[in-house]
């Protein structure tokens, strides 16, 4: 099987405009922005969809998210920025590697594409709530997360210089 595009990336195979790195999470520029400065998320390991990620993997993807969000608003002078993952090719995910976009969003855009472009309501779905409650409940997961009565509290786990290194590579502040 062909190495999935993003992996290429992360091993410097393939170009990618990079706008930050560190040990674990790499951000470039989209090859098909939908506006200036459209960034994309990844984990370096592949990981397929959201849910393959273990959990506190989760904090250093997300606050990456975060600062570029800020970067965009503060640097690029955008008004607001969505932010989005396809997980599964029924949700139009392309590239099979969790990837998070930014999509900056800016005064001048005739359009808006706020949720309610991509996911227009649908009234009928305003019935049965409770049913859909249920289900949700029923897969497990929750139940599965509940944390132990006696918790052991977490060690500081004391990092190693070069765990520390992240890089900007634009978007400086
Ligand atoms: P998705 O539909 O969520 O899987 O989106 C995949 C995204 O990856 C698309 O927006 C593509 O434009 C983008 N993409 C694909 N190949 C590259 C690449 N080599 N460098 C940067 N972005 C890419
Ligand atoms: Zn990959």
């Amino acid at each position: 099987m062909q190495e999935c595009i993003f992996c290429k990336i992360v091993k410097g195979e393939i170009p990618a405009n990079k706008v930050y790195e560190d040990k674990n999470v790499l951000a470039f520029l989209d090859i098909n922005p939908r506006s200036k400065g459209h960034t994309v998320v990844i984990p370096k390991k592949h990981y397929a969809t959201l849910i393959e990620v273990p959990k506190d993997e989760l904090e250093g993807l997300f606050g990456v998210v975060q600062e570029i969000g800020r970067k965009i608003i503060e640097n690029l002078d955008a008004k607001g920025f969505n932010i989005g993952s396809n997980n599964g090719q029924m949700a139009g995910q392309v590239v099979p590697h969790l990837h998070i976009h930014i999509i900056p969003r800016y005064e001048d855009e005739k359009e808006h594409y706020g949720f309610e472009a991509a996911f227009p309501v649908k009234e009928e779905l305003k019935n049965n709530l409770a049913d859909v409650v249920k289900k949700l409940l029923e897969t497990g997961g929750a139940k599965e997360e509940e944390a132990p009565e006696h918790e052991e509290p977490k060690k500081e786990v004391e990092q190693k210089p070069e765990e520390k290194k992240e890089k900007w590579h634009f978007l400086e502040d």
